[in-house]
């Protein structure tokens, strides 16, 4: 191990010196360690600007190709993902339609996670199929088989969650890269769920990672964003195509909040994990709970694979769970929490629960019976003293349930 981090490589330090350091450049224009909030949206050309290719997105001419903001957080990210190169967005759909967009064209033919983010879900379902002619097939990707039979000629991408939102369903990726590697077709996997230095889905053959920095990058719920990390050349299609002419882009404050936060990154997913892990154990043994599904919870279905990819860095800090009862029954202790706050997003300080309807959730048909049977709350652990989450979930158990 060397004493100073090497920028091109995460494993030359530990996983808290590298978030600090990684990808850090100091201002050119001032010297200034962090780099200056530049709120323009463009840049000064040179004496002839008639040979500037327009779309370009390695100099600063215009903020949609590239501005200085964005290029400190992909630096960043780059850095803690482990990947060559970065491409950042105004948010998770705009980088997981970016790839898409970029990547696929009418006749081509995708595998997809059958559970996942819903805007996945409607974009493959619907909008892509009926408006561009790109076919998908929805597959349980923990049954290795049932990838395989998905396969077709024309299939040019496998697309999976880590661990998928909102069923915590874990994906094993190594063994997805393989399938998708076999038939020639890019891999991608949205990591939202797992940050690094948590998972780092590079290692173990992903093309391309995306996350919504929305979530536990920026961890402080004050903005939207969105990467895909990975090969450069795929990464430059996808700038190039995507952000330069569709124009998805991040704002320049927004990009530098989100570097602001990734920071300690490593110390929140510490806390959060431990408090999932409290939360989760606390849940799995009361009996008026119908279920708890964490992967960290040896009778969670992945729990081996989640134990084996992850290697002993936790398991998450976003559990789903259900109260025996009906929906009015979620809703009912929903409305009794004190410190966790019914709300949208994941990944922030706070502590938020949402109770997911399935009736109106793309894709709920195929999460596990238990799920359809009661219904669930999706609960993203936060930063809160762990002491006051359990107080305050076994006070509205009481209240709800007596
Ligand atoms: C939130 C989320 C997204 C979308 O991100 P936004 O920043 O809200 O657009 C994509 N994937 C997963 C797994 C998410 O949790």
């Amino acid at each position: 191990m060397t004493i100073r981090p090497n920028r091109s490589d995460p494993d030359s330090v530990r996983d808290a010196t590298w978030a600090v350091h990684g990808g850090n450049a100091p201002d050119p224009g001032t010297g200034a360690l962090r780099t200056p909030l530049v709120m323009a949206n463009s840049y000064v050309l040179p004496e002839d600007p008639s040979t500037i290719d327009w779309s370009d997105t390695e100099g600063l001419v215009y903020t949609r190709n590239g501005g200085v903001n964005q290029i400190a957080l992909e630096r960043k990210l780059a850095a803690m993902e482990g990947g060559e190169a970065a491409a950042v967005f105004a948010s998770g759909v705009a980088a997981l339609h970016a790839v898409f967009f970029t990547l696929l064209k009418s006749g081509d033919h995708v595998v997809v996670s059958d559970v996942g983010y819903e805007a996945v879900w409607r974009l493959f379902s619907e909008l892509l199929p009926e408006r561009y002619g790109i076919e998908a097939t929805f597959v349980d990707v923990s049954d290795p088989a049932a990838v395989r039979a998905a396969l077709r000629p024309e299939t040019r991408m496998i697309h999976v969650e880590t661990i998928a939102n909102p069923t915590t369903q874990v994906a094993d990726i190594r063994g997805l890269a393989d399938i998708a590697h076999e038939v020639g077709a890019i891999f991608t996997v949205d990591s939202t769920f797992t940050p690094p230095p948590f998972y780092r889905p590079l290692y173990d053959g992903a093309d391309l990672v995306i996350h919504s920095l929305t979530k536990y990058i920026n961890g402080h719920g004050d903005a939207l964003g969105g990467a895909v990390i990975g090969d450069a050349g795929l990464v430059d299609r996808v700038r190039r195509d995507a952000l330069v002419d569709v124009g998805g882009v991040i704002s320049p404050f927004n990009a530098w909040l989100i570097l602001r936060g990734s920071v300690t990154l490593p110390l929140r997913l510490q806390q959060h994990f431990a408090s999932a892990t409290t939360i989760a154990r606390l849940l799995d043994a009361d009996p008026r709970i119908a279920f708890v599904a964490y992967p960290g919870l040896s009778n969670h279905p992945d729990h081996e694979v989640a134990t084996r990819q992850f290697v002993g860095r936790g398991y998450g800090g976003m559990l789903a769970f259900a109260l025996d009862g009906d929906a009015d029954l979620q809703n009912t202790f929903v409305s009794q929490l004190g410190v966790i706050t019914s709300a949208f997003s994941l990944g922030h300080d706070e502590s938020l629960i949402v109770h997911v309807g399935t009736e109106t959730r793309g894709g709920a048909e195929n999460y596990p019976e238990a799920f359809r049977r009661f219904g669930h709350l999706r609960l993203s652990v936060g930063l809160e003293d762990v002491d006051d989450l359990v107080a305050d979930i076994t006070t509205a158990l009481e209240r709800t349930l007596g």
